[in-house]
């Protein structure tokens, strides 16, 4: 059976990763990876659901017995992707959905460069800043420091394979162009090298 792809989803605050992921997850043949993490749990998140919560001590011994597909050190606190669950999410034929940050983005590209990286952004910095602004849920030091960090993280959409565009109410559009891309990326001819000695060994 054909594995599944690696598929890391980035895109900054304010661009609607969480409703386009919850639209994408409606199809059978994507899973979201739960992260292991070290910050504590925000009122309604459920351990082995949003996040698997564990101690800095826990993180550091599955750090060491290779248990993380990549891990990375977000203000002051450890995120990471378990490995085996990964693993066998793939075998199954299934997409896997990275839902992280730019860094950990760059590190799965560096160690496994089969990964399709995806992008998702707002129409524009002036529509994400007025949607932060909108939501009124963080202070202005947080709004800044979220705007200041996104200017960090689009430097790098160059390093991504596609780049998919928030636009007003589109979640559905966007997880139509997501799995569009990546059923595109699955008949890529260099994912097939072997294609022609298979084709006449059946
Ligand atoms: P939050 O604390 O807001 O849930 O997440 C903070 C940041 O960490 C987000 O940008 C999120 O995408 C990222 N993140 C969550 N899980 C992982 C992970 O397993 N690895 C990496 N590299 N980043 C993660």
């Amino acid at each position: 059976m054909e594995k599944g792809l690696l598929v890391v989803i980035s895109g900054p605050a304010g661009s609607g990763k969480g409703t386009v992921i919850a639209e994408l997850l409606k199809s059978e043949d994507f899973v979201y990876s739960v992260s292991a993490t070290t910050r504590a749990p925000r009122p309604g998140e459920v351990h082995g659901k949003n996040y698997y919560f564990i101690t800095k001590e826990e993180f550091q011994q599955r750090i060491d017995a290779g248990e993380m597909l990549e891990y990375t050190c977000y203000c002051q606190n450890f995120y990471g992707t378990p490995l085996r669950e990964a693993l066998a999410v793939m075998e199954s034929g299934k997409n896997l959905i990275l839902e992280i940050e730019v860094e950990g983005a760059m590190n799965v590209k560096r160690l496994y460069p089969e990964s399709v990286l995806i992008m998702l952004l707002p129409p524009s910095f002036s529509v994400q800043e007025a949607r932060l602004r909108g939501r009124g849920t963080e202070t202005e030091e947080v709004i800044q420091a979220r705007l200041t960090r996104t200017r960090e993280e689009v430097a790098l959409v160059g390093e991504y394979d596609y780049i998919v565009y928030n636009h007003q109410g589109g979640a559905a559009a966007c997880a139509e162009d997501i799995r569009a891309a990546v059923r595109a990326d699955r008949c890529a001819i260099r994912r097939h090298p072997d294609a022609e000695k298979l084709y006449f060994e059946d």
